[in-house]
């Protein structure tokens, strides 16, 4: 992340708060969310797949947050899908699924080609930029420039997905993110191609839904990890007597269950 690297978030917020933090990335805090509060409940395996100005991917096996040796497990966002040399990443190289599927990436298109778009060449020329929203609107209307995007962008995301689907097996895949917001177009699509790409074992019982419509499985999943790890035994016992958990935050982050 350009200008956050080796930045501790955790110790800021704790330093200003004198309250344990815990923190995770978006898709992970999303995917623990619905895997607790999403239909189905039943504790399968999950995958989450966030579209929206980046592209992220969260996995649940057997109940954990798989988060890998530096928590970069589910950084989809840079798996190299293009050998053109236009789609530049901002992260600095090229050829990214972020740089061809991502919000960005869909925004800066539509606004190159957006002189085939009465729609869209009208919105860059009142406001001299495109916005999610715009494109949105846009795609529920039925604009043939923006479904098109929007339909060139799942199909990518789609192939990554269905090789992740491949490769762990998981019985749901849940889609969320701004992506939503274009309608239910995406998600259609998205669907299809991946049940064509997957294998018959790893389709068979697969359940692929959209995220809860109320946009908050980040926050529900961030407000469970807090209360994972405070509740857990070896933090409970250490700050249930004082009544609070304020006033003793290095030490009770040191008893987190699996988090960096
Ligand atoms: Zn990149």
């Amino acid at each position: 992340m350009p200008g956050w690297d080796g930045f501790s978030v955790r110790s800021w917020l704790r330093d200003h708060y004198d309250a344990p933090v815990w923190g995770d990335n978006d898709a992970n805090l999303m995917a623990f969310g619905e895997w607790t509060k999403g239909e189905p409940r039943d504790g399968r395996d999950l995958l989450f797949l966030k579209v929206g100005t980046g592209v992220g991917a969260g996995l649940i096996v057997r109940g954990r947050v798989l988060r890998g040796r530096q928590g970069a497990a589910g950084d989809i966002g840079h798996i190299h899908v293009t050998d053109d040399p236009a789609a530049g990443c901002r992260c600095g190289r090229t050829g990214c699924l972020e740089a061809v599927a991502s919000g960005w990436a869909i925004l800066r298109r539509a606004t190159e080609r957006a002189a085939d778009s009465p729609v869209l060449s009208a919105v860059l020329r009142e406001r001299g930029e495109i916005k999610g929203g715009d494109l949105g609107e846009a795609v529920r209307a039925g604009d043939p420039l923006a479904v098109r995007l929007v339909d060139e962008a799942s199909e990518v995301i789609a192939g990554v997905t269905a090789n992740l689907l491949n490769f762990c097996n998981p019985a749901v895949l849940v889609v969320g993110g701004g992506v939503l917001r274009t309608g239910t177009r995406f998600l259609d699509q998205l669907s299809r191609t991946v049940l064509q790409r997957c294998t018959d074992l790893v389709r068979r019982d697969l359940t692929i839904r959209a995220a809860s419509p109320d946009h908050l499985e980040g926050v529900t999943g961030a407000g469970l990890l807090a209360a994972e790890n405070l509740l857990a035994p070896p933090a409970l016992s250490r700050w249930i007597d004082r009544g609070t958990p304020l006033g003793q935050a290095a030490l009770l982050q040191r008893f987190s269950a699996d988090l960096a």
